[in-house]
């Protein structure tokens, strides 16, 4: 088991603090998927570039979440690099 708040990147695997991480969050119950806000399933990645193109080649939020994420929820993460 990871220590306590670790949190793994949907695309190295990098173990870290879960505030090192962008969070994306498909929300209970409407599934509206938000970034760094909300309650729901998580799926956290690092705020990379690389990073975040893995992760929407691979769809691996979108497989981590059970949903389909928008383009732009990959727009805004990488906004925040
Ligand atoms: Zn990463």
């Amino acid at each position: 088991m990871p220590p306590k708040n670790y949190r793994r990147c949907v695309s190295c695997g990098l173990l870290a603090p879960k505030n090192y991480f962008s969070q994306v969050v498909r929300n209970f119950p409407h599934h509206q998927i938000t970034i760094n806000e909300g309650m729901g399933r998580s799926a956290y990645v690092c705020p990379t570039l690389e990073c975040i193109t893995i992760a929407q080649k691979k769809k691996r939020l979108g497989r981590t979440l059970r949903t389909s994420v928008d383009p732009e929820i990959y727009d805004q993460l990488k906004s925040r690099c």
